[in-house]
């Protein structure tokens, strides 16, 4: 497949996971925050899918970036800056002509989650969407496969729901923020979701 076709898929794909899942991730940040995720991230990865044909005329690097960029201009919310981190760094840090291995998406995490860390002076265990994003990390660079990415996503969305948030509008609530899941983490997870589905999709 091309990648420029691969670029627009995964536009449209993750504003329709963000919109299947937008009343889930406004409930969980209710309980321990504003209540705005899913809204947020309709906005931000709305504006996405609305550019999905001219990203699709860059090569993957230049339209993760271009995405990061449309990210922080239009999510609203600590999350927009944050995941427009993770895509500019991951698109500044891909190979020029994509990645061909897990081991190069590994990579491009890798980068982009430094990127999520030093801009939201996070860590694991903060009860964030670094949270998932860091075990799904840790499965691709040891040679995991999609399978191994979800299951991995899943178990680090679990994960908070015991965690204290030390980030975030949560971390206002201190011990009051254990039990719950971090919204954040939950739209992590079903984007690595999508994409895991969208990778075998086109390897099929
Ligand atoms: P806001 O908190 O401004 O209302 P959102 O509701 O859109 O923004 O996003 C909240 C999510 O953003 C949290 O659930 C958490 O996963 C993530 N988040 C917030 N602050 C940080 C941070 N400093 N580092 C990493 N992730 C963070
Ligand atoms: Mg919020």
């Amino acid at each position: 497949m091309r990648q420029a076709a691969l670029t627009g898929i995964l536009a449209r794909r993750a504003l329709a996971t963000i919109a299947a899942h937008a009343e889930l991730l406004g409930m969980l940040d209710r309980a321990i925050g504003d209540g705005d995720h899913g809204a947020n991230m309709l906005r931000g990865f709305g504006a996405v899918a609305e550019a999905a044909d001219t990203l699709a005329a860059h090569a993957l690097p230049r339209a993760l970036q271009e995405a990061g960029h449309l990210l922080v201009m239009k999510t609203g919310g600590a999350s927009g800056p944050l995941y427009g981190a993770l895509l500019d760094r991951m698109g500044k840090s891909a190979p020029a002509a994509g990645p061909r291995s897990i081991g190069d998406l590994a990579k491009m995490l890798g980068s982009g989650i430094e990127a999520v860390k030093i801009r939201g002076r996070a860590d694991a265990g903060a009860k964030t969407m670094l949270d998932v994003l860091i075990p799904v990390q840790a499965a691709l660079a040891c040679g995991g496969g999609a399978g191994d990415a979800r299951a991995a996503a899943d178990a680090g969305l679990e994960a908070t729901r015991a965690m204290r948030a030390r980030r975030g509008r949560a971390a206002f609530l201190g011990p009051r923020s254990v039990g719950h899941l971090d919204p954040g983490a939950c739209s992590a997870a079903k984007l690595v979701h999508m994409v895991c589905d969208v990778v075998e999709e086109v390897h099929a």
